[in-house]
């Protein structure tokens, strides 16, 4: 049986894992994403890692790797500029640096767009022909499904839903920008709320965003919410305000049948996803707005790794498309 390797790239962690052409997952695992400062030991480095895997898989053939990597990514070649997630800089021919070294076919893309790959394939976007995906976590990354394809661009840059503009005069964001989507629903969005609140805050808060650690803010919010601390709800009435508009003007744009919210902070969506789902019907015409759909992604953190499979599969035989998948 031949099979293709998906391998997602995050901040925290790489999953990777064998797939079939039925997007079946026989293995999987999560590996701590060790921080390289030079492109070509990460290179290297990940090679190893995708030329251990039919070494110990002795079954099948394998027939390529799918890599979704947090970019900006110039696909199809696979270049990486500036990637601010990422401890290397400059102009990064990361395919390239990673082929030399495999003996099979390897495709980079940008990780949310791999994850609209999975949705498409498998997840909640199945059998859509026009739908966006949005990745909520420590930023936004996004995808946007037209016409049964994901939408890459010019560039292969696209679908960078996290920087739309929610407010032109609104807080500064780390892509050089105001008022950015992201700067309000995220958990950097969390954080932004949480300093500028003009009272005093409960020491575990100031710690956490003292010293930088904000993945622990949604959960230290939740506890208080559950604890009966209604006031910490704001800070999700902000986050869902913030998203609520961001998605109406994509409504407006876009016409989609669905918008998919997957990401870490998907699982915090009883704070945020009712909220979200009245302003963005407020904010876009009345039409649109009653046809999309809000809803959370079933498939969680096993998108990226689907869509990374997907892309493989989907490159080496032009035959293998989600249009022809759909059930
Ligand atoms: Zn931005």
């Amino acid at each position: 049986m031949e099979y293709a390797i998906g391998c997602d790239i995050g901040g925290s962690f790489i999953k990777i894992g064998t797939l079939n052409r039925d997007g079946e997952i026989p293995s999987w695992q999560t590996i701590p994403s060790p921080e390289f400062s030079s492109a070509e030991d990460f290179a290297a480095w990940i090679s190893g890692i995708l030329l251990e895997i039919p070494e110990k898989k002795k079954q099948g053939r394998v027939i390529g790797a799918g890599i979704g990597i947090p970019g900006p990514l110039r696909y199809p070649q696979g270049i990486l500029y500036d990637p601010p997630n990422l401890l290397f800089k400059g102009e990064i021919p990361i395919k390239e640096m990673t082929q030399k070294r495999l003996p099979f076919p390897v495709f980079f893309d940008n990780d949310a767009t791999v994850q609209t790959l999975g949705e498409a394939w498998k997840g909640l976007g199945k059998g859509l022909k026009n739908f966006l995906y949005i990745a909520l976590g420590t930023g936004v990354g996004g995808g946007i499904v037209i016409d049964g394809k994901v939408f890459r661009g010019t560039d292969g840059m696209a679908g960078e839903i996290g920087h739309i503009t929610v407010d032109y005069k609104g807080r500064t964001c780390l892509c050089g920008s105001k008022g950015c989507l992201e700067t309000y629903a995220s958990i950097n969005g969390i954080a932004n709320s949480l300093m500028e609140l003009n009272s005093p805050l409960p020491s575990e808060i100031s710690d956490a965003l003292k010293s930088h650690d904000w993945k622990k803010l949604p959960e230290i919010l939740k506890k208080r919410i559950g604890r009966g601390e209604t006031k910490w709800q704001d800070i999700w009435d902000i986050f869902a305000d913030g998203l609520g508009a961001g998605l109406g003007s994509l409504i407006n744009l876009f016409n989609p049948q669905r918008v998919i919210i997957s990401g870490g902070l998907s699982y915090y969506s009883d704070f945020f996803l009712k909220r979200t789902q009245d302003i963005a019907r407020e904010r876009s015409f009345k039409q649109p707005g009653a046809t999309c759909e809000i809803v959370i992604s079933n498939l969680k953190e096993k998108a990226g790794i689907l869509g990374a499979a997907f892309l493989a599969f989907s490159e080496t035989g032009s035959k293998f498309t989600f249009e022809s998948k759909k059930v």
